[in-house]
């Protein structure tokens, strides 16, 4: 394989930062303090923070000539759906290992991974460790067959995923020159490990799901591999908050329905139960705690996860709710 390649471009760049007035003065924050960078609008595949990810994942497949995209992840997982895109886009294979079985309902990303063509394989009790193998196992498989297949990590947070951020994180220095605040929804740590890389990790408050059991580990573990180095002094000052997660990662907490009703309420933007929704928790816990404070230039990431809503049990009585 190359050193270093290329990335592909499959997304429309750079993605809006947007002011978010109403929500802002909600939060206690004042109206000009808050701005939302649209991750969501990405473009490919309904849009999300992997398409980011897969510009550099996809480039290393199609460099070590892969006819095959494999990853894994949850059902709703966005990572899977924009992969299934990405490999409809490139005219690749795309097979999803995927946790749970094939009795649930077939909503939100699941429905986008048949539409795109992609092969689901239910993975039934696993956790991200144990699906990485039964991916490797596939790869296996089919390279007996005389196929390439390039196994994509979970969440798409490989080094050469959090690269993407990185780009993002460039975009943001550009865009939010005084930005005091980051605030992003940590999944598998790619996305908030690039970001620190190019804004410093005093900028950028992470806001754990409960994806992954060592959120901070991961992370720190990217951060290194993108300096090609060990960044301790980035590793001490990792804000991360880990007090949003509830039940567990695909359960949407009390916080997490009055965020997404804070959001689409004051401006208008939808947030999902997963990650974003989360993220605004974390937002809102943060000023509450004068962690965040007025006069100070803050940005969410909309990471995106809109069809996860759609394939979320519980949307039509939290949408509902005063
Ligand atoms: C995957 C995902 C995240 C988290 O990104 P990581 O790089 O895995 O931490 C945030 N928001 C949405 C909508 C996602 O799909």
């Amino acid at each position: 394989m190359p050193e270093r390649v290329e990335p592909l471009v499959l997304g429309s760049w750079p993605t809006p930062l947007e002011p978010a007035p109403r929500l802002s003065v909600k939060l206690g924050l004042l109206p000009s303090d808050l701005w939302i960078k649209r991750d969501d609008l990405t473009g490919l595949g309904g849009g999300g923070n992997k398409v980011r990810k897969l510009q550099y994942t996809c480039a290393v497949a199609l460099a070590k000539g892969a006819t095959t995209l494999i990853t894994c992840g949850a059902a709703q997982s966005n990572n899977a759906r924009l992969t299934a895109a990405a490999g409809a886009h490139l005219g690749l294979d795309v097979v999803l290992v995927l946790a749970g079985g094939p009795h649930g309902p077939t909503t939100g990303n699941l429905a986008l991974d048949e539409l795109f063509g992609a092969t689901v394989v239910w993975a039934g009790d696993a956790d991200d460790i144990e699906m990485d193998v039964r991916a490797k196992e596939i790869s296996g498989e089919l390279r007996h067959r005389g196929v390439v297949a390039e196994v994509l990590p979970y969440g798409g947070s490989s080094v050469e995923g959090a690269r993407g951020y990185a780009d993002c994180g460039r975009e943001l220095v550009v865009q939010a020159p005084d930005l005091e605040h980051l605030v992003v929804a940590v999944g598998s740590g790619g996305t908030m490990a690039g970001l620190i890389h190019v804004l410093g990790a005093t900028k950028v408050l992470g806001v754990h799901t409960g994806a992954v059991a060592d959120p901070l580990g991961r992370i720190q573990g990217l951060l290194d591999g993108l300096a090609d180095r060990a960044r301790s002094e980035d590793h001490a000052q990792i804000r991360l908050d880990l007090e949003q997660v509830g039940d567990g990662y695909s359960h949407l907490t009390p916080r997490v329905g009055e965020a997404l009703r804070l959001a689409a309420r004051t401006e208008g933007i939808v947030l999902d139960p997963i990650y974003t929704g989360r993220a605004l928790a974390g937002l809102q816990t943060a000023v509450a705690q004068g962690e965040v404070r007025p006069g100070q230039r803050t940005v969410l990431l909309h990471s995106g996860g809109l069809p996860g809503l759609f394939g979320h049990p519980d949307f039509g009585s939290v949408a509902r709710s005063r």
